[in-house]
């Protein structure tokens, strides 16, 4: 089954054909099926719909097919049910990152995709998966000629939440080259773990970021962990997974956080299950970061829940996501960050850079289509202190991609630990450089310690009021 499954995406121009003319096939059936009744035919069709469909392309039924515009390759393949393109956990070979033996869905969609016609990914962002729709006929809802669901953009522009905005909203919009950092909870029930550690991030950083069980790792809760360093008077950005909770606890949540003072949300998918140290935990991926940044973003600017009923008083957020220009498929990634913008993110951070030229050729599909002017990109950065640390990451943390001049760097280095810092102060001070970047995102953890170090000696806080 899954080597029909990769046939069919390697002959999608094939498939594409076919398709159409299933399609008006089934628009000549219609009336029949009237006859007989849609809701009787719902049964037989769906078994028939699952055989073919199951055999030739591992369809798991979702009620509202893609393949016609995901090159012929079921997005439910995917371990976290992405419906709008790849997670930044894709390996350098375009395998998953949660099952390395699988190509990544979402590579495998884009290879189709070149191969269709008409099978162009499209940009605007796909809703999520309605469960109640799970397991019923796609054909039958062409037949029916039942509106598919939409996407979900309202192609408003995003309103600047400047009635209410937070600390790094004002600092962005100012021009200023802002700096991030970001700390991990503590497996504690204590405050003071919290607060102390946050000593390291003094003057600084302008902003800090929450992680939301890192790794599918539990421990104290982004949302507990970011009003404690509200209160103490820093500016959090609480990041918020799908991989914990469906889509009525997060808008649960992101009223909670709101209401408790927390201005900034970083929206994300999260890390598989299966990374974590107690992997028979249920993955839920109800939504996935772009549907929840547009979840956030009706809240916010429509005043409305997903479900279309109304709220009392709208929450004031300012939105971000995550990319990883650095990781296949990399045709793919400034539209995947497309659709996060319009549906919603107003910044971004991306994952560690260690490779430049990487980074300058997908800054120049950014430029070029605009999305510079409509986000504020900060980048991601972080120290690697020897050749060792560097091999571990490369080949342990989803989604980092570590070249192999960097690792020879720092074996020749005499002093490993202070090359590396000096390469990370040199990859800041070309990013300061690059057209369309708004900041860094300074990510060393276990290694807090060296920030203000780094941070200092890249220049970028000079000019800042003392
Ligand atoms: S790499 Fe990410 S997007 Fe691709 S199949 Fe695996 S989990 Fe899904």
């Amino acid at each position: 089954m899954y080597a029909l499954r990769r046939w069919a995406v390697r002959h999608a121009g094939l498939m594409e054909s076919l398709y159409r003319f299933f399609d008006t096939a089934l628009h000549i059936v219609r009336p029949v099926v009237r006859l007989i009744g849609f809701d009787r035919a719902e049964k037989p069709v769906a078994a028939v719909e699952r055989s073919v469909k199951g055999l030739l392309f591992d369809c798991r039924m979702c009620g509202a097919c893609l393949l016609s515009v995901t090159g012929m390759a079921c997005p439910m393949n995917c371990p976290k049910s992405m419906r709008n393109g790849p997670c930044g956990g894709v390996r350098l070979d375009g395998t998953c990152e949660v099952k390395p033996d699988m190509p990544c869905v979402w590579v495998e969609a884009w290879r189709g995709s070149q191969r269709m016609r008409l099978g162009v990914i499209p940009k605007d962002p796909n809703p999520p998966l309605e469960n109640n729709h799970v397991g019923k006929s796609s054909w039958l809802r062409v037949v029916r000629q039942e509106p598919w669901p939409k996407p979900l953009l309202t192609n408003a522009p995003h309103a600047p939440t400047s009635s209410a905005a937070s600390r790094l909203e004002q600092l962005l919009r100012e021009g200023v080259f802002v700096v991030t950092s970001e700390c991990a909870p503590p497996d504690s029930a204590d405050p003071d773990v919290v607060l102390n550690h946050a000593h390291y991030y003094e003057g600084c950083i302008d902003a800090l970021n929450v992680t939301d069980a890192p790794g599918a790792h539990c421990h104290m809760s982004s949302m507990g962990v970011s009003l404690l360093l509200e209160k103490a008077g820093w500016e959090p950005v609480m990041q918020m997974t799908c991989r914990d909770r469906n889509r009525i606890a997060i808008q649960g949540d992101l009223l909670s956080a709101s209401a408790l003072g927390i201005r900034n949300l970083l929206c994300l998918t999260g890390d598989g299950i299966e990374n974590g140290d107690d992997p028979g935990a249920k993955p839920v991926f109800d939504l996935d970061a772009v549907s929840l940044l547009d979840t956030a973003r009706r809240m916010r600017d429509d005043g409305l829940y997903r479900s279309g009923r109304e709220l009392a008083t709208p929450p004031k957020l300012f939105l971000g996501a995550v990319d990883n220009p650095f990781v296949p498929p990399f045709d793919l990634r400034p539209m995947r960050l497309a659709k996060k913008i319009e549906a919603g993110a107003q910044f971004v951070q991306t994952q560690y850079c260690f490779d430049i030229d990487v980074l300058e050729r997908y800054m120049e599909h950014i430029r070029d289509e605009g999305l510079h002017n409509r986000c504020f990109m900060l980048i991601g950065v972080g120290p690697l202190v020897s050749p060792r640390m560097a091999r571990w990451m490369r080949a342990n943390v989803p989604g980092v991609y570590i070249p192999d001049k960097v690792i020879t760097r720092l074996e020749r280095a005499q002093d490993p630990k202070s090359e590396g810092i000096k390469m990370c102060v040199e990859i800041i001070q070309q990013i300061h450089e690059i057209e369309g970047i708004s900041g860094i995102h300074l990510m060393a953890p276990k290694r807090e310690h060296l920030i203000r170090e780094i941070v200092y000696a890249s220049g970028v806080l000079a000019g800042r009021p003392s």
